[in-house]
């Protein structure tokens, strides 16, 4: 058979893109190299819990068109994601807030007014701050940075926070409110059942093949349709030709435990240094689960040449230099579409990834 669209990539880019391309009568072959369908945004179901395989994902926007098209395909619980952080056992709220700032400071911050002055009195001034630390230390001080910064920064980079550049933080935000809610987004939940299920309603009128690797520019399934939606890394669709991009891996295990709660909270991360993951997610809390058993994640940060699965895009000047050659020979090939988070290279979080895929898709079929 012939396709109009041969899209490679079954995650949440390509699937919104399919879901289009046959509301506009198009027929779409998906391929992925995993041997299931989502992309990161995967769930699996084991012992009634829906577990998040390649790390926590929490739907979130202000986005009301966004909010309205993804609740066509699932029923989105209230759940609010309110992490918590435990640095060598004391625990402290996030994102930092005043619950935050009572839990390390006590009386010295009980009202706003007092932990505001409490961390101008931290803050160390620096004339032009050079590196990660000194830039940290110059927006929110002493106290906050060598708890709740530093060591999940250094695990989450593989780096001293002294070698990082200032650029990567531009601004802390600290709420002067007792308010855990994460994100400042209207709209926020995790969808009933995981995100596989959405996939499989987006994906329900495209072929789809699982387990198959796409190679690149001259891959023979090139001429299987009309056109190419490629979502994954634009280097290795050019054969690297200009070398390889860089970027930040993950490593996720998963853990089935005799308890039915094992820490009270979805999300909890550990700052400190020592601890080799920085998070452990317990994947009932997101659905508010009551199961006799629970599962957990533990997160670890480690390069890409360990795993060769790319998470997180390093856009520092010299990547994005090479990105740019990469996209620039894209642009070129008239048969070819890109998008999503390695395409793009660009860390995007899920509701603007649907906002693109739908971009692209009225531009495709207007
Ligand atoms: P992907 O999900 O990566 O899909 C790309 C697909 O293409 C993959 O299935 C891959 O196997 C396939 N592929 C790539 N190359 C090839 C090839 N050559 N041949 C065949 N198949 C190929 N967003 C939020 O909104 N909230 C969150 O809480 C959140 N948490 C996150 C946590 C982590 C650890 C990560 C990494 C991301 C998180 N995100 C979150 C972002 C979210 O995962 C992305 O927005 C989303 O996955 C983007 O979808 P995509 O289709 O662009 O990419």
């Amino acid at each position: 058979m012939h396709y109009d669209y041969l899209i490679v990539g079954s995650g949440l880019f390509g699937s919104v893109f399919a879901h289009q391309a046959h509301l506009a009568g198009k027929t779409c072959l998906v391929v992925d190299r995993r041997k299931h369908i989502g992309g990161n945004l995967y769930t699996e179901e084991r012992d009634g819990i829906n577990v998040h395989i390649y790390g926590a994902h929490i739907f979130h926007t202000s986005d009301k068109k966004i909010w309205d098209w993804i609740n066509q395909f699932a029923q989105f619980n209230n759940y609010v994601n309110s992490p918590v952080a435990n640095f060598k056992g004391r625990l402290f709220n996030l994102p930092f807030n005043m619950n935050t700032f009572y839990q390390m400071w006590g009386e010295e911050a009980s009202t706003p007014e007092k932990a505001l002055r409490k961390i101008e009195s931290q803050k160390v001034r620096f004339d032009n701050p050079s590196n990660l630390e000194e830039q940290a230390l110059s927006l929110i001080g002493r106290d906050i940075y060598a708890t709740l910064i530093k060591g999940y920064t250094e695990k989450q980079w593989g780096r001293d926070a002294k070698e990082l550049p200032a650029d990567i933080i531009k601004r802390i935000p600290v709420r002067m409110r007792f308010d855990n809610n994460y994100f400042s987004d209207r709209y926020q939940g995790i969808p009933e059942g995981g995100y596989t299920a959405i996939i499989s309603k987006l994906l329900s009128h495209a072929d789809v093949e699982l387990g198959v690797e796409f190679s690149g520019a001259d891959d023979s399934l090139c001429s299987k349709a009309d056109k190419v939606l490629y979502t994954g890394t634009l280097d290795s669709f050019f054969g690297f030709r200009f070398g390889k991009l860089a970027y930040r891996s993950e490593v996720f295990e998963h853990v089935r435990l005799e308890t039915p709660n094992y820490q009270g909270n979805a999300v909890v991360n550990y700052t400190d240094r020592e601890t080799p993951y920085t998070r452990i997610i317990e994947h009932k809390h997101f659905e508010f689960g009551e199961q006799p058993v629970t599962w957990i994640s533990y997160e670890y940060p480690v390069d890409y040449s360990k795993t060769g699965e790319p998470y997180y895009p390093v856009n520092d000047s010299a990547n994005t230099e090479l990105y740019g050659k990469y996209r620039a020979l894209a642009e070129k090939e008239d048969k070819l579409l890109i998008g999503g988070r390695l395409a793009e290279y660009r860390y995007y979080d899920m509701a603007p990834t649907i906002a693109s895929a739908l971009a692209l898709s009225e531009k495709e079929f207007r």
